[in-house]
């Protein structure tokens, strides 16, 4: 199927896009995580939302979740690991899945960390950011998981039913509540060594050999995620309407840039949506 809209993420910026698609009867796919994001699941307390007085991030969360299920509004739970534009459409590559769409609209938030200064040159050499994709390439192997939160321990539970041993490095204080085979170490990686392939990961305590190493991040960089798209800094370039420069795909949130703000999120996933809607419209009248 073409949907014609798909959504990445389910932040504020997302779930706005997606409730919305709905009311202007688009068929569209939403990526993302059923608990929405942890960016709202986690804040103490919101004093800024408009309407939503004192509320928690958890009780904002389920809020906005009932609110898109209210309408019928689904989550795909798979991880978008690359968009491509092909014209008159976008290929979207799932975790596990291909997926199709004449727009898109990237929700996915913004990454705060700097990747690791060796990261990009050993992406595909043993870096990867997808253990759902790559698990199977590493039987008998050793691999090292970087986690930067508590839905990531399924992926190195995942990979430990490959691997023969699996590390993995949680970045937040949270209990870990992985498989007992897996090592838990509670250190600091400062980068990923190897020539041509990965050898180890350095961490601010030592250097552990590994054949792989896993950095799973809640977004990975606007510029990974859709080659060729126009970028500033983390964000992704946008206009007014949040178009960006690769027709048909749009952006909204943190992704589109500061300030990092839920109201300001939600308000650009309505404009995103709409004006991939106008963008259909234009494009079918035309073709008609
Ligand atoms: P996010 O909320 O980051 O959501 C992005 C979603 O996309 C996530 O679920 C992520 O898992 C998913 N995703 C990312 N990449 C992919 C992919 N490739 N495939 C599938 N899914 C993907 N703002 C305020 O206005 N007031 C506050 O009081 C406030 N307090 C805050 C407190 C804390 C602790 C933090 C961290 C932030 C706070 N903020 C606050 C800022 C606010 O959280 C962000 O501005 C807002 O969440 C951005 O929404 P978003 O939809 O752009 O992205």
């Amino acid at each position: 199927m073409v949907y014609d809209i798909a959504i990445i993420g389910t932040g504020p910026a997302g779930l706005e896009a997606a409730i919305t698609a709905q009311i202007r009867k688009k068929s569209f796919i939403l990526f993302g995580s059923k608990k929405s994001s942890v960016k709202v699941e986690k804040a103490h307390t919101i004093l800024n939302y408009l309407g939503l007085p004192e509320i928690t991030g958890a009780e904002m969360s389920k809020a906005f979740l009932n609110h898109a299920a209210s309408m019928g509004v689904e989550i795909t739970e798979e991880q978008i690991t690359a968009v491509y534009a092909m014209g008159e459409t976008f290929a979207l590559q799932g975790a596990v899945n291909m997926y199709e769409a004449k727009t898109v609209i990237l929700a996915t938030g913004v990454v705060m960390e700097k990747p690791y200064p060796n990261e990009e040159r050993l992406l595909g050499r043993g870096v990867s950011y997808c253990a759902t994709c790559d698990a199977a390439l590493y039987k008998g192997k050793t691999a090292v998981v970087i986690g930067s939160s508590s839905k990531e321990e399924e992926e190195a539970d995942l990979l430990s039913e490959y691997a023969a041993k699996v590390y993995y490095i949680p970045l937040y204080k949270d209990e870990v509540h992985t498989k007992e085979c897996i090592e838990v170490i509670r250190e600091k990686p400062i980068d990923v060594i190897g020539d041509r392939q990965v050898e180890k990961l350095k961490t601010d305590q030592r250097e552990i050999e590994t054949d792989g190493v896993f950095i799973l991040r809640d977004a990975v960089s606007p510029g990974q995620l859709v080659p060729g798209l126009e970028t500033n800094g983390a964000h992704v370039a946008v206009n007014v309407d949040m178009s960006t420069s690769i027709p048909g795909c749009f952006a909204a949130g943190d992704i589109a840039g500061l300030p990092y703000q839920y109201i300001k999120a939600a308000g650009q996933g309505n404009t995103a949506v709409l004006s991939a809607v106008n963008y259909l419209n234009s494009k079918a009248h035309n073709n008609g």
